[in-house]
């Protein structure tokens, strides 16, 4: 018996419990009902009289130790609420040093304004077809923006492209039929234009898309004040003017009051006391049609913007390559913004 107990202490100190399965081997093996230490409580009648109180001792303490163990590793499966840890060794180590891209800062904030109004987020894909990039975007046949000037072609014919703008998101959104819609759609562009302080062949936007029985510009004004004053500051006024897209009928530029000089003229305004933020309108009935929605039934608004544009004005950059160049001197100004 003395042997047996000894051997069991030495098995249980010694078993691999690494997974939950092993855990519950090693209840099932030594503490449950048939279990080796329930079974050993069972011979211990046969013990003789005088062996019995050391026995009992030697024995519980077996009982005791197993259940520690047990404890012990059930405690590291779970959760102080009680759930289960998922570990996921795949997922890259989280890295707490460094600061967030410019970019990136202005993106989220920009989202957790529009995610506050109820819109939601999508995404597509950067390769689109010439459909879903321009196509289906009322952009006519000899538009210049179809030019190869423009775009960055993979193929033609068929026209495979990487997009010119995140526009091609919301004909995918709009495809997909299940109205309202109420989303914005945050990504990288790719347009073949000359680098420089101003411009740059990739950069990112945000574009925006309402859609549902009603919808009025006062909507698209009242949405984007919000935008502006959230963004920019209470005291921001905006306005609009007339503009020209493709892909809405009325279209607009809008302006936000400069948060330079609080509009009476700075080199970042052009001393105008204005900037331009960003373009919208009224989703043109032809997009709708062309994505499968009524429009004799159903209305939209959509508004667009770069987000560079916006960043350069927020922290005051003054050339567009800074984003790109993963300078330190550059990137590591932003560690103490959010
Ligand atoms: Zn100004």
């Amino acid at each position: 018996m003395r042997t047996k107990i000894a051997g069991l202490l030495c098995e249980i100190e010694q078993f691999e419990i690494s997974t939950k399965d092993q855990l519950e081997t090693f209840r099932l093996k030594y503490l449950s009902k048939k279990g080796l230490i329930p079974s050993l409580f069972n011979d211990f009648k046969d013990v003789a009289a005088n062996e019995r109180k050391e026995m009992g001792m030697l024995m519980n303490d077996l009982k005791n130790q197993a259940q520690a163990i047990l404890d012990k590793f059930q405690d590291s499966f779970t959760t102080p609420e009680g759930n289960e840890t998922q570990i996921d060794t795949s997922l890259p180590a989280q890295d707490l040093s460094g600061a967030r891209h410019p970019i990136s800062i202005v993106r989220r904030e920009i989202n957790s304004i529009f995610q506050r109004l109820g819109f939601i987020i999508s995404e597509g894909p950067e390769i689109e077809d010439d459909f879903h990039n321009f196509t289906a975007l009322n952009f006519p046949e000899e538009h210049p923006a179809r030019d190869m000037q423009d775009t960055f072609f993979i193929s033609k014919n068929p026209d495979i492209a990487l997009r010119t703008h995140t526009s091609s998101v919301q004909v995918r959104v709009m495809e997909q039929g299940k109205l309202p819609i109420r989303i914005i759609a945050p990504g990288r562009v790719f347009r073949n234009e000359a680098i420089s302080a101003r411009a740059h062949c990739i950069f990112h936007q945000i574009e925006g898309l309402y859609i549902d029985k009603q919808v009025s510009f006062a909507d698209l004004k009242q949405t984007l004040y919000y935008f502006a004053q959230e963004f920019f500051g209470p005291e921001t006024k905006i306005r609009f003017r007339p503009s020209y897209f493709p892909f809405t009928e009325t279209s607009a530029e809008m302006d936000v009051s400069c948060n330079i000089c609080g509009g009476s003229g700075c080199n970042i305004c052009k001393h105008s006391g204005w900037v331009e933020i960003l373009g919208c309108g009224m989703v043109d009935p032809n997009v709708l049609d062309a994505c499968g929605i009524d429009s004799k039934v159903y209305t939209g608004f959509a508004f667009g913007m770069g987000i560079e544009r916006i960043t350069m004005m927020k922290f005051q950059i003054n050339d567009l390559r800074l984003f790109f160049e993963n300078d330190l001197r550059f990137l590591k100004q932003f560690e103490s913004a959010v």
